[in-house]
């Protein structure tokens, strides 16, 4: 008889991301779809199945992933997702426990005089709001 074992993740990130995000990160059975469908794959360096596969070995490098910052919460993964995972909720719960390190993503004195003047306010704030500790 084969014995199945879980082995722990060394991380415990999983079970963070899990807790903020309120999702079954290991109900994810890897089949790609919420990837296939995602509008804006082509400027993330791992795709959302490849984020899941992270979590659950993990790794910490989903933190310092863009995809987590590229994601526009346009809920398309979880709409077409199988298995009922929201992966808009994951993406925000990693941002969250990015931003509760403190670390901002955006800096008022590294953008030009151009962009704050092309930007609309309106952009500025939620820009920083998303992106800054
Ligand atoms: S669509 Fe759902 S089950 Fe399939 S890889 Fe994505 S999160 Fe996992
Ligand atoms: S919510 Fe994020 S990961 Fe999901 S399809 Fe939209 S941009 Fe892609």
């Amino acid at each position: 008889m084969i014995k199945i074992t879980t082995r722990r993740p060394a991380s415990d990130l999983v079970e963070r991301v899990a807790e903020l995000s309120g999702q079954s990160i290991f109900a994810c059975y890897q089949c790609g779809t919420c990837s296939s469908g995602c509008p804006f794959i082509e400027a993330m360096d791992l795709h959302p199945h490849m984020v899941l596969r992270h979590l659950m070995f993990g790794m910490e490098d989903v933190l310092t992933s863009k995809t987590i910052w590229v994601c526009a919460s346009c809920f398309m993964c979880a709409e077409r997702c199988p298995r009922d995972i929201d992966m808009a909720r994951i993406m925000e719960a990693l941002r969250q426990v990015n931003l509760r390190e403190n670390v901002d993503h955006i800096k008022i004195s590294h953008m030009t005089e151009a962009e704050l003047e092309g930007v609309p306010q309106i952009a500025l704030v939620a820009h920083f709001r998303k992106n800054t500790g």
